[in-house]
Parts: structure tokens; sequence; C-alpha cells
């Protein structure tokens, strides 16, 4: 089946079929690739655990932000290198964050792995 890939926009075939849910968001295997989408996923293969860094341009300009292990698909909008340490809820207390319904949805909306 074709099928959309929703961060660039490139039709691809898959051999598989897809729910209505998945090609909804589907991420092709380059922005996979280019994202670090199984990354984000899979916390076990952070090299700065348990934060990863993310990056994201807005109108040419970096924007910073990470995500936290067993955090979900959310992103924190802030650097995650001026971080103060402690235990986890006062080292993330009043970051802003971003709430997304998946790991896709968060590389659909320009968040790539830093
Ligand atoms: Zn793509």
């Amino acid at each position: 089946m074709m099928v959309g890939c929703t961060v660039c926009d490139n039709v691809v075939s898959v051999l598989s079929d897809l729910t209505d849910q998945q090609r909804s968001h589907y991420v092709c295997p380059a922005c996979v690739e280019r994202s670090g989408l199984f990354m984000m996923k899979d916390s076990g293969t952070w090299p700065g655990w348990p934060f990863l860094p993310l990056k994201k341009s807005v109108k040419g300009f970096p924007e910073c932000g990470f995500l936290v292990d067993d955090g979900g698909p959310v992103t924190y909008l802030g650097n995650v290198f001026e971080l103060k340490s402690g235990p986890m809820k006062d080292v993330v207390a009043g970051i802003p964050t971003k709430e997304y319904g998946s790991f896709e949805a968060i590389v659909e909306d320009g968040w790539v792995v830093d």
C-alpha cells in the first residue's frame, strides 16, 4: 500500500497493512533514521540517561527540549545541560512541557535527537 510520511510528505510503498491510526502517523524510514525515533522510544539506548536531548528548528532558530525516562511522549521545553541535580521531580519542576499522543507525533512536530 502507498502511504504518505507525515514529516517529509514523501509517499512511500509499504509491504504490511497499516491501521488508519498508523497511516495517519506514518513516519518514513529516512525520517525515522534522521530523527532518532527508535532511540526516543528506547530509553535503554540514551547516552545521557535518564534524559534525551532533543532539538527543533523554529523559523530557522534552534529550540531545545528533552525527554525524560518513563515520562512518555512528553517534550520538556528546556536545555538538558542546564538542569540542576536532585530528585527527578525537583529537577523538572517548573519546566514547561508539551504532551504528544505518541513518539511519532513528537517527530512530526519537528523534534529530532540532538
Ligand atoms: Zn519522511
